[in-house]
């Protein structure tokens, strides 16, 4: 039902005390070694929630690879659109976590840098029988664009979800159904700022403007403002404990996502999405925090 055009990363997190000085060694906790990138984590979220998904990425011939892609059979994951290079290692994301859980974040984007136009065209099979593609934009713009085409020409919806922030030309807004930022990445696009809920529906209905059919902006513990059809509605957030946010986002676009692909209104996909989202951010890690559809309470 739903094809991820998207990246894998593998992320090795490392714990230490503190942050070490330019040209200090220090000695650390520990190290894991654990399945991230958006576009991974986007389509593992899809999979647990509910939705049959494909995802079409790049990895390289190497250790981290193979193991990227033995986690995808793991969560059901079609990966037929997959391809192994050689000619660049898969790519890494360096997290180092320090005693107070603040983050320093290095992305080598490595093999995600070669995902091209030509292995959406391998994909084409697969976006023709999809109801929606969900893209983000740690893989080449042309290749996102490239998929939202060809997409749209099979009558497939498009998401976007446009993290992390950048500009982005209005030829690509224009090709995307469904928008998806956070507070920073709003801000990006529309070039103002957007802390609050009323910001957010400014920026919302400005990207609008600029082609996009209907703007979600996320503002974590604030919940989420959607702008669809000329109307703008705020929906809080479920009230929790948050003690890990990484992969909220990715949960909440794949929840959101998950619910769109089963034909859901756009109410009940954005609580599905902020109900997963906030199981997620009461635990720890990225795709580990992600839950399964079973877990969902909803009203
Ligand atoms: P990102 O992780 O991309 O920065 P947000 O922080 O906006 O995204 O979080 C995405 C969604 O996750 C929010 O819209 C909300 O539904 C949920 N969420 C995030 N933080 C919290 C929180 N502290 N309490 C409840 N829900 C949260």
């Amino acid at each position: 039902d739903v094809v991820v055009v998207g990246s894998l990363n593998m992320d090795l997190v490392v714990r230490a005390p503190r942050h070490p000085q330019p040209g200090e060694t220090l000695t650390g906790h520990a190290l894991v070694t654990t399945p991230g990138g958006k576009g991974a984590n986007q389509a593992v979220a899809l999979a647990r929630l509910g939705a049959s998904t494909a995802m079409i990425g790049c990895v390289g011939d190497d250790a981290h690879g193979h193991a990227l892609l033995a986690g995808l059979d793991q969560e059901g994951i079609l990966r037929q659109g997959m391809r192994l290079t050689s000619t660049r290692p898969t790519g890494v994301a360096m997290i180092q976590v320090d005693d107070a859980s603040q983050n320093c974040i290095v992305v080598i984007p490595g093999s995600n840098a070669e995902l091209l136009p030509a292995d959406v065209e391998r994909g084409d099979a697969l976006l023709r029988s999809a109801k929606l593609l969900v893209c983000q934009l740690e893989v080449p713009l042309e290749t996102v664009r490239h998929a939202l085409d060809r997409a749209r020409r099979h009558g497939c919806t498009t998401l976007l979800n446009a993290a992390p922030a950048m500009a982005l030309p209005n030829d690509v807004l224009a090709r995307v159904d469904w928008l998806v930022v956070n507070e920073t990445e709003a801000a990006a696009l529309s070039g103002q700022a957007v802390t609050h809920p009323d910001e957010a529906a400014q920026a919302a209905q400005r990207l609008r403007r600029q082609g996009c059919r209907r703007v979600l902006v996320t503002l974590g513990a604030q919940g989420v403002v959607a702008a669809c059809d000329d109307s703008l509605h705020h929906y809080p957030a479920p009230a929790v404990t948050a003690m890990d946010t990484t992969a909220a986002g990715d949960t909440f676009v794949g929840g959101f996502a998950a619910a769109l692909a089963r034909e859901a209104g756009v109410e009940t996909a954005i609580r599905e999405g902020q109900a997963a989202a906030a199981i997620a951010v009461t635990r720890a890690g990225a795709q580990s925090s992600i839950p399964h559809r079973d877990e969902l309470v909803t009203p």
